[in-house]
Protein backbone atom coordinates (compact mmCIF):
# COMPACT_ATOMS: atom_id res chain seq x y z
CA UNK A 1 0.00 0.00 0.00
CA UNK A 2 1.44 3.51 -1.02
CA UNK A 3 0.82 6.58 1.13
CA UNK A 4 -1.03 7.77 -2.32
CA UNK A 5 -3.23 4.90 -1.93
CA UNK A 6 -4.56 6.09 1.34
CA UNK A 7 -7.45 8.41 1.29
CA UNK A 8 -6.97 12.06 2.27
CA UNK A 9 -4.91 12.50 5.81
CA UNK A 10 -2.23 14.49 3.80
CA UNK A 11 -0.96 15.74 7.14
CA UNK A 12 -0.45 12.37 8.78
CA UNK A 13 1.64 11.57 5.47
CA UNK A 14 3.68 14.48 5.77
CA UNK A 15 4.32 13.17 9.76
CA UNK A 16 5.39 9.95 9.63
CA UNK A 17 7.66 10.84 6.72
CA UNK A 18 9.59 13.36 8.34
CA UNK A 19 9.64 10.93 11.37
CA UNK A 20 11.49 8.44 8.93
CA UNK A 21 13.66 11.74 7.15
CA UNK A 22 14.61 12.77 10.63
CA UNK A 23 15.61 9.54 12.26
CA UNK A 24 12.62 9.26 14.96
CA UNK A 25 10.93 6.32 14.32
CA UNK A 26 9.53 5.06 17.89
CA UNK A 27 9.51 1.73 18.72
CA UNK A 28 6.27 1.42 19.48
CA UNK A 29 3.48 3.84 18.07
CA UNK A 30 0.11 3.55 18.73
CA UNK A 31 -2.57 5.01 15.79
CA UNK A 32 -6.02 6.29 17.20
CA UNK A 33 -8.51 8.71 16.06
CA UNK A 34 -12.81 7.68 14.68
CA UNK A 35 -13.65 4.75 12.85
CA UNK A 36 -13.22 4.82 9.40
CA UNK A 37 -10.66 6.83 9.26
CA UNK A 38 -8.23 5.25 7.22
CA UNK A 39 -5.54 4.19 10.61
CA UNK A 40 -5.30 0.28 9.15
CA UNK A 41 -4.35 1.28 5.66
CA UNK A 42 -1.71 4.54 7.24
CA UNK A 43 -0.06 1.78 9.02
CA UNK A 44 0.57 -0.45 6.21
CA UNK A 45 1.48 2.18 3.87
CA UNK A 46 3.77 3.56 6.53
CA UNK A 47 5.15 -0.08 7.25
CA UNK A 48 6.18 -0.39 3.26
CA UNK A 49 7.51 3.38 3.32
CA UNK A 50 9.35 1.91 6.58
CA UNK A 51 10.99 -0.92 4.74
CA UNK A 52 11.23 0.40 0.76
CA UNK A 53 14.73 0.32 -0.75
CA UNK A 54 14.05 3.41 -2.85
CA UNK A 55 11.64 5.59 -1.19
CA UNK A 56 10.47 8.35 -3.29
CA UNK A 57 10.09 12.14 -1.41
CA UNK A 58 7.21 11.46 -0.20
CA UNK A 59 6.04 7.91 -0.83
CA UNK A 60 7.69 4.27 -1.09
CA UNK A 61 8.49 3.10 -5.00
CA UNK A 62 6.56 0.54 -5.24
CA UNK A 63 8.35 -1.36 -7.78
CA UNK A 64 11.21 -2.58 -5.51
CA UNK A 65 11.67 -5.85 -4.08
CA UNK A 66 10.53 -4.88 -0.68
CA UNK A 67 7.07 -3.09 -2.04
CA UNK A 68 6.37 -5.83 -4.34
CA UNK A 69 6.00 -8.62 -1.63
CA UNK A 70 4.05 -5.48 0.78
CA UNK A 71 1.56 -4.90 -2.10
CA UNK A 72 0.75 -8.22 -1.23
CA UNK A 73 0.96 -8.21 2.29
CA UNK A 74 3.79 -11.59 2.08
CA UNK A 75 6.70 -9.59 3.29
CA UNK A 76 8.54 -11.62 5.90
CA UNK A 77 8.79 -8.90 8.14
CA UNK A 78 5.50 -7.78 8.21
CA UNK A 79 3.18 -9.26 10.63
CA UNK A 80 0.01 -8.55 11.84
CA UNK A 81 -2.26 -9.63 15.23
CA UNK A 82 -5.72 -8.84 15.00
CA UNK A 83 -9.13 -10.47 16.82
CA UNK A 84 -10.13 -13.61 15.90
CA UNK A 85 -12.27 -16.13 16.66
CA UNK A 86 -12.37 -19.25 18.64
CA UNK A 87 -13.91 -22.27 17.07
CA UNK A 88 -14.33 -26.57 17.44
CA UNK A 89 -11.29 -26.59 14.94
CA UNK A 90 -8.84 -24.01 16.76
CA UNK A 91 -9.27 -23.93 20.13
CA UNK A 92 -6.28 -21.71 20.88
CA UNK A 93 -6.27 -19.36 17.67
CA UNK A 94 -3.92 -17.28 16.69
CA UNK A 95 -4.02 -14.78 13.99
CA UNK A 96 -2.03 -16.46 11.70
CA UNK A 97 -4.42 -19.41 12.17
CA UNK A 98 -6.58 -17.08 9.48
CA UNK A 99 -3.76 -14.89 8.04
CA UNK A 100 -5.13 -15.63 4.33
CA UNK A 101 -8.52 -14.81 5.19
CA UNK A 102 -6.81 -11.76 6.12
CA UNK A 103 -5.00 -10.82 3.63
CA UNK A 104 -7.66 -11.43 1.58
CA UNK A 105 -9.43 -8.72 3.00
CA UNK A 106 -7.27 -6.43 3.41
CA UNK A 107 -6.13 -6.93 0.05
CA UNK A 108 -9.46 -6.05 -1.06
CA UNK A 109 -10.11 -2.84 1.29
CA UNK A 110 -7.87 -1.96 4.10
CA UNK A 111 -11.18 -0.18 5.05
CA UNK A 112 -13.50 -2.08 7.44
CA UNK A 113 -15.22 -2.60 10.32
CA UNK A 114 -14.36 -5.43 13.19
CA UNK A 115 -17.70 -6.70 12.13
CA UNK A 116 -17.08 -7.42 8.70
CA UNK A 117 -13.87 -8.78 9.81
CA UNK A 118 -15.57 -11.12 11.96
CA UNK A 119 -18.06 -11.41 9.75
CA UNK A 120 -15.01 -13.52 7.33
CA UNK A 121 -14.05 -16.15 9.48
CA UNK A 122 -16.66 -16.50 11.57
CA UNK A 123 -19.06 -20.39 11.05
CA UNK A 124 -22.62 -19.75 9.91
CA UNK A 125 -25.11 -19.13 12.99
CA UNK A 126 -22.16 -18.71 15.58
CA UNK A 127 -21.81 -15.52 17.53
CA UNK A 128 -18.73 -16.03 19.65
CA UNK A 129 -16.86 -12.39 19.92
CA UNK A 130 -13.59 -11.81 18.93
CA UNK A 131 -10.45 -11.46 20.72
CA UNK A 132 -6.96 -11.42 21.04
CA UNK A 133 -6.17 -14.64 23.07
CA UNK A 134 -2.79 -14.92 25.52
CA UNK A 135 -1.44 -17.21 22.65
CA UNK A 136 -0.85 -14.91 20.55
CA UNK A 137 2.02 -13.40 22.87
CA UNK A 138 3.68 -16.43 22.50
CA UNK A 139 3.58 -16.03 18.80
CA UNK A 140 4.27 -12.39 18.80
CA UNK A 141 7.86 -13.36 20.94
CA UNK A 142 8.51 -16.10 18.59
CA UNK A 143 8.32 -13.80 15.34
CA UNK A 144 10.22 -11.27 16.93
CA UNK A 145 13.06 -13.98 18.03
CA UNK A 146 13.49 -14.77 14.44
CA UNK A 147 16.11 -12.48 13.13
CA UNK A 148 14.84 -9.86 10.30
CA UNK A 149 14.30 -11.79 6.83
CA UNK A 150 15.55 -9.11 4.17
CA UNK A 151 13.69 -6.28 5.80
CA UNK A 152 15.10 -3.01 7.31
CA UNK A 153 12.84 -3.43 10.01
CA UNK A 154 10.67 -5.97 11.21
CA UNK A 155 6.63 -4.69 11.28
CA UNK A 156 4.19 -5.86 13.99
CA UNK A 157 0.41 -4.17 13.31
CA UNK A 158 -1.76 -4.69 15.67
CA UNK A 159 -4.98 -4.04 15.01
CA UNK A 160 -7.48 -3.37 17.74
CA UNK A 161 -5.19 -3.85 20.68
CA UNK A 162 -8.29 -3.10 22.93
CA UNK A 163 -9.50 -6.50 22.24
CA UNK A 164 -6.26 -8.07 24.35
CA UNK A 165 -7.31 -9.21 27.85
CA UNK A 166 -5.09 -8.68 30.82
CA UNK A 167 -2.86 -11.53 30.21
CA UNK A 168 -2.12 -10.93 26.81
CA UNK A 169 -1.43 -7.48 27.76
CA UNK A 170 0.50 -8.11 30.28
CA UNK A 171 2.61 -10.19 28.07
CA UNK A 172 2.91 -7.59 24.91
CA UNK A 173 3.86 -4.98 27.81
CA UNK A 174 6.82 -7.12 28.83
CA UNK A 175 7.89 -7.14 25.10
CA UNK A 176 7.68 -3.73 24.28
CA UNK A 177 10.01 -2.68 26.87
CA UNK A 178 12.52 -4.37 25.85
CA UNK A 179 12.20 -3.09 22.23
CA UNK A 180 14.80 -4.87 19.87
CA UNK A 181 16.82 -2.46 17.27
CA UNK A 182 14.87 -3.47 14.22
CA UNK A 183 11.55 -3.90 15.46
CA UNK A 184 8.66 -1.23 14.92
CA UNK A 185 5.23 -1.86 16.52
CA UNK A 186 2.52 0.10 15.66
CA UNK A 187 -1.03 -0.55 17.33
CA UNK A 188 -4.20 0.26 15.60
CA UNK A 189 -7.18 1.08 18.07
CA UNK A 190 -10.32 2.20 18.06
CA UNK A 191 -10.20 3.13 21.91
CA UNK A 192 -7.06 3.82 23.13
CA UNK A 193 -8.79 4.33 26.34
CA UNK A 194 -9.95 0.09 26.94
CA UNK A 195 -6.13 -0.76 26.63
CA UNK A 196 -4.07 -1.04 29.99
CA UNK A 197 -2.68 2.03 30.38
CA UNK A 198 1.02 0.97 31.02
CA UNK A 199 0.79 -0.23 27.12
CA UNK A 200 -0.41 3.16 26.68
CA UNK A 201 2.74 4.81 28.49
CA UNK A 202 5.04 2.73 26.32
CA UNK A 203 3.90 3.81 23.00
CA UNK A 204 3.75 7.21 21.29
CA UNK A 205 0.32 8.07 19.87
CA UNK A 206 -0.26 9.80 16.74
CA UNK A 207 -4.12 11.18 16.75
CA UNK A 208 -5.79 10.24 13.27
CA UNK A 209 -8.57 12.62 12.81
CA UNK A 210 -12.06 11.97 11.15
CA UNK A 211 -11.57 11.96 7.17
CA UNK A 212 -13.83 15.26 5.79
CA UNK A 213 -16.65 15.13 3.90
CA UNK A 214 -14.86 16.38 0.85
CA UNK A 215 -12.71 13.68 1.10
CA UNK A 216 -14.87 10.68 1.44
CA UNK A 217 -17.38 12.42 -1.50
CA UNK A 218 -13.90 12.49 -3.60
CA UNK A 219 -12.94 8.52 -3.02
CA UNK A 220 -17.05 7.48 -3.31
CA UNK A 221 -17.65 9.38 -6.61
CA UNK A 222 -13.95 7.61 -8.06
CA UNK A 223 -14.80 4.54 -6.91
CA UNK A 224 -18.28 4.17 -7.82
CA UNK A 225 -18.77 6.25 -10.29
CA UNK A 226 -22.00 8.18 -9.07
CA UNK A 227 -22.93 11.37 -9.07
CA UNK A 228 -21.57 14.05 -7.50
CA UNK A 229 -25.60 14.69 -5.82
CA UNK A 230 -24.74 11.30 -4.65
CA UNK A 231 -21.45 11.01 -3.31
CA UNK A 232 -22.33 14.12 -0.98
CA UNK A 233 -25.38 12.72 0.21
CA UNK A 234 -23.88 9.44 1.15
CA UNK A 235 -20.56 11.54 2.52
CA UNK A 236 -22.65 13.91 4.86
CA UNK A 237 -24.01 10.67 6.14
CA UNK A 238 -20.95 8.57 6.82
CA UNK A 239 -19.95 11.80 9.09
CA UNK A 240 -16.25 11.08 9.01
CA UNK A 241 -16.63 7.05 8.71
CA UNK A 242 -15.12 5.91 5.21
CA UNK A 243 -17.06 2.38 5.59
CA UNK A 244 -19.69 3.89 6.80
CA UNK A 245 -19.80 6.15 3.73
CA UNK A 246 -19.58 2.71 1.15
CA UNK A 247 -21.80 1.03 3.04
CA UNK A 248 -24.60 4.28 1.99
CA UNK A 249 -23.48 3.33 -1.44
CA UNK A 250 -23.78 -0.08 -1.57
CA UNK A 251 -26.85 -0.26 0.33
CA UNK A 252 -28.75 2.71 -1.30
CA UNK A 253 -31.08 0.30 -3.03
CA UNK A 254 -32.20 -0.82 0.27
CA UNK A 255 -32.37 2.85 1.84
CA UNK A 256 -34.46 3.68 -0.86
CA UNK A 257 -36.78 0.83 -0.26
CA UNK A 258 -36.37 1.70 3.13
CA UNK A 259 -37.50 5.45 2.20
CA UNK A 260 -40.47 4.98 0.60
CA UNK A 261 -41.67 2.09 2.66
CA UNK A 262 -41.26 4.89 6.02
CA UNK A 263 -43.16 7.64 3.61
CA UNK A 264 -45.94 5.41 3.11
CA UNK A 265 -46.47 4.59 6.62
CA UNK A 266 -46.11 7.98 7.92
CA UNK A 267 -48.55 9.23 4.97
CA UNK A 268 -51.36 6.27 5.79
CA UNK A 269 -50.58 6.74 9.86
CA UNK A 270 -51.27 10.63 9.55
CA UNK A 271 -54.04 10.51 7.51
CA UNK A 272 -55.62 7.43 9.84
CA UNK A 273 -56.14 5.37 6.69
CA UNK A 274 -56.24 2.10 8.52
CA UNK A 275 -57.00 0.32 5.36
CA UNK A 276 -53.60 1.25 3.49
CA UNK A 277 -51.89 0.66 6.50
CA UNK A 278 -53.37 -3.01 6.57
CA UNK A 279 -52.29 -3.58 3.18
CA UNK A 280 -48.78 -1.79 4.00
CA UNK A 281 -48.06 -4.41 6.85
CA UNK A 282 -49.19 -7.24 4.52
CA UNK A 283 -46.27 -6.19 2.11
CA UNK A 284 -43.87 -5.91 4.96
CA UNK A 285 -44.57 -9.21 6.82
CA UNK A 286 -44.20 -10.74 2.93
CA UNK A 287 -40.15 -9.57 3.55
CA UNK A 288 -37.52 -11.19 5.16
CA UNK A 289 -36.95 -10.90 9.21
CA UNK A 290 -33.90 -9.59 8.98
CA UNK A 291 -34.79 -7.12 6.51
CA UNK A 292 -38.60 -6.19 8.36
CA UNK A 293 -35.60 -5.56 11.67
CA UNK A 294 -33.43 -2.98 9.31
CA UNK A 295 -36.12 -0.77 8.41
CA UNK A 296 -37.47 -0.40 11.96
CA UNK A 297 -34.18 0.50 12.88
CA UNK A 298 -33.94 2.68 9.58
CA UNK A 299 -36.95 4.24 10.98
CA UNK A 300 -35.73 5.11 14.32
CA UNK A 301 -33.16 6.83 12.67
CA UNK A 302 -35.31 8.70 10.22
CA UNK A 303 -37.55 9.61 13.85
CA UNK A 304 -34.31 10.55 15.54
CA UNK A 305 -33.30 13.05 12.61
CA UNK A 306 -36.43 14.55 11.79
CA UNK A 307 -36.65 15.32 15.64
CA UNK A 308 -33.39 17.00 15.68
CA UNK A 309 -34.25 19.29 12.71
CA UNK A 310 -37.00 21.19 14.77
CA UNK A 311 -33.49 22.45 16.18
CA UNK A 312 -32.84 24.47 12.56
CA UNK A 313 -28.92 23.20 13.08
CA UNK A 314 -28.69 21.63 9.69
CA UNK A 315 -24.60 20.81 10.81
CA UNK A 316 -25.91 17.73 13.06
CA UNK A 317 -28.52 16.35 10.78
CA UNK A 318 -27.20 13.23 8.85
CA UNK A 319 -29.68 12.83 5.99
CA UNK A 320 -28.95 12.75 2.05
CA UNK A 321 -30.69 15.26 0.27
CA UNK A 322 -33.64 13.58 -0.81
CA UNK A 323 -34.62 12.52 2.74
CA UNK A 324 -33.93 16.15 4.18
CA UNK A 325 -36.02 17.53 1.00
CA UNK A 326 -38.93 15.50 2.47
CA UNK A 327 -38.00 15.78 5.90
CA UNK A 328 -38.44 19.82 5.76
CA UNK A 329 -42.18 19.24 5.77
CA UNK A 330 -42.77 16.53 8.06
CA UNK A 331 -40.59 17.05 11.08
CA UNK A 332 -43.08 19.54 12.68
CA UNK A 333 -44.96 16.22 13.64
CA UNK A 334 -42.01 14.68 15.34
CA UNK A 335 -41.54 16.90 18.60
CA UNK A 336 -41.18 17.31 22.12
CA UNK A 337 -44.88 15.53 23.07
CA UNK A 338 -44.18 12.17 20.67
CA UNK A 339 -40.60 11.52 19.07
CA UNK A 340 -39.67 9.36 22.38
CA UNK A 341 -42.46 7.16 22.42
CA UNK A 342 -42.54 6.79 18.55
CA UNK A 343 -39.06 6.00 18.84
CA UNK A 344 -39.68 3.11 21.42
CA UNK A 345 -42.65 1.84 19.87
CA UNK A 346 -40.16 1.22 16.95
CA UNK A 347 -37.72 -0.60 18.99
CA UNK A 348 -40.44 -3.00 20.78
CA UNK A 349 -41.77 -3.96 17.40
CA UNK A 350 -38.12 -4.76 16.07
CA UNK A 351 -37.56 -6.60 19.66
CA UNK A 352 -40.91 -8.21 19.19
CA UNK A 353 -39.89 -9.17 15.93
CA UNK A 354 -36.18 -10.69 16.84
CA UNK A 355 -37.94 -12.81 19.26
CA UNK A 356 -40.28 -14.51 16.19
CA UNK A 357 -43.20 -12.43 17.17
CA UNK A 358 -45.45 -12.83 14.43
CA UNK A 359 -44.72 -9.88 11.89
CA UNK A 360 -48.41 -9.34 10.88
CA UNK A 361 -49.53 -7.94 14.31
CA UNK A 362 -46.66 -6.50 15.67
CA UNK A 363 -46.10 -4.48 12.82
CA UNK A 364 -49.76 -3.62 12.75
CA UNK A 365 -50.11 -3.01 16.48
CA UNK A 366 -47.15 -0.55 15.47
CA UNK A 367 -49.07 1.38 12.84
CA UNK A 368 -52.32 2.06 15.16
CA UNK A 369 -49.57 3.42 17.71
CA UNK A 370 -48.46 5.53 15.45
CA UNK A 371 -51.91 6.97 14.48
CA UNK A 372 -52.36 8.22 17.77
CA UNK A 373 -48.73 9.25 18.57
CA UNK A 374 -48.53 11.58 15.44
CA UNK A 375 -52.00 12.58 16.75
CA UNK A 376 -50.82 13.37 20.30
CA UNK A 377 -47.99 15.90 18.48
CA UNK A 378 -50.15 18.09 16.83
ZN1 LIG B 1 10.00 0.36 -2.69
Amino acid sequence: MLFQEVVGQEDVKSRLVRMVKDNRVSHSLLFTGPEGNGKLAMAIAFAQYLNCLNPTENDSCGTCSSCKKFAKLVHPDLHFVFPVIKSNSASNPVSDTFISEWRALVNETPYFSLTKWLSQIRKEGDNKQGAIFTSESSEIIKKLSLKTFEGKHKIMIIWMPEKMNEATSNKLLKILEEPSQSTVFILVSNKPDEMISTILSRTQQLKIPALSQSEIQGYLQDKYQISEDEAEGAAKVANGNLVYGEEQVLMSEENQFFFDKFIQMMRHSYGRKVGDLLTWVEEMSRQPRELQRNFLNYAINMIRENYIMNFKQPDIVYLTPQQMEWSKKFSPFINDKNALTIADDFALADSHIGQNGNSKVVLFDLGLKLIISIKEGN
